[in-house]
């Protein structure tokens, strides 16, 4: 599903990410752990697509069977849109929308048709718990509502794989472990592939396996 190779990323002269490789099958839920400032959310937007590595010739990233690493940007905005999740620690959701139109808006970005894509997004919140939720504004919901939200609109294109950076990290502990179980619910349900940088220490051992971000390399945990 995800393989990446000697991925190297420096600011300057920090040399944040040195070599790193990373080989994620579907269906998996992995958790990516380490230091703050360790380069956990540089790797996360290089693997998302959204960031790329200081040594373009050199490295490898294959996300669904598809090569990143020569593609042009306009092609990559489209694979982004169509095989990539994103779900960040701040939910990012616009404030002006509804819940409902927060998740429709990549499926309208990938023009998609209007009246499957609101079935869609509603199917979703309803299965996210949030059919109450929908016509209010992010500022409306709770913090364990809007990352419900930005779990739907992750989802709302079928993404191969989703990355989240640390998604509970805003979240008190029982809206926390009710967005834990509802990465591990949709891995059984969907075989949706989580990639999850966390401090949360619950989380990282409900997790496949857990890599740790450490000077510069990817390490299996010990
Ligand atoms: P983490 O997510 O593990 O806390 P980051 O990936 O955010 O770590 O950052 C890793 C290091 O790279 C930090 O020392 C940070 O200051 C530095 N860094 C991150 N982004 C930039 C940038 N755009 N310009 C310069 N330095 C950066
Ligand atoms: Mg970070």
């Amino acid at each position: 599903m995800i393989k990446a190779t000697s991925i190297y990323k420096c600011y300057d002269n920090l040399e944040v990410l040195k070599d790193v490789n990373l080989h994620i099958k579907k269906g998996e839920v992995i958790a990516i752990v380490g230091p703050s400032g360790s380069g956990k959310t540089t790797l996360l937007q290089i693997l998302g697509t959204l960031d790329k590595p200081s040594n373009p010739e050199k490295h490898t990233l294959e996300i669904n069977g598809m090569s990143l690493n020569k593609i042009s940007d306009k092609e990559l905005s489209k694979f982004r849109n169509q095989n990539i999740g994103f779900i960040f620690q701040f939910h990012q959701l616009l404030p002006e929308f509804t819940a409902l139109e927060n998740v429709c808006i990549p499926a309208f970005i990938a023009k998609k048709n209007k009246n499957e894509v609101e079935n869609k997004a509603l199917e979703l919140l309803e299965r996210l718990g949030l059919s109450d939720r929908i016509h209010h504004k992010p500022n409306a919901l709770s913090g364990g509502e809007q990352q419900r939200v930005a779990v739907a609109r992750a989802m709302i294109n079928d993404p191969a794989v989703i990355f989240a950076d640390e998604p509970s990290g805003n979240l008190d502990s029982n809206a926390a472990k009710r967005l834990h179980e509802l990465f591990l619910e949709l891995r059984e349900e969907l075989g949706q592939t989580f990639v999850i940088v966390t401090h949360n220490k619950d989380l990282a051992q409900m997790a496949d396996r857990t890599l740790i971000m450490k000077d510069g390399y990817l390490l299996n945990e010990k």
